[in-house]
């Protein structure tokens, strides 16, 4: 049997994806709204997403 990784893509950025996209700083809040937003935002940036959509 051979290993698939070309389903499992998320794996590949487990370690390097806590960088908020908004102000590119690293923070452990980006991955938890990567996870239940779908955005890599902290949750500073998050907050000031909720209050000023843009
Ligand atoms: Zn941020």
């Amino acid at each position: 049997m051979k290993n698939d990784d070309h389903i499992v893509l998320q794996d590949n950025n487990e370690n390097t994806d806590n960088f908020c996209e908004q102000c590119k700083k690293e923070d452990e809040s980006v991955k938890q709204n990567l996870i239940m937003h779908g955005y890599k935002i902290c949750k500073s940036c998050n907050l000031a997403k909720t209050i000023f959509p843009i």
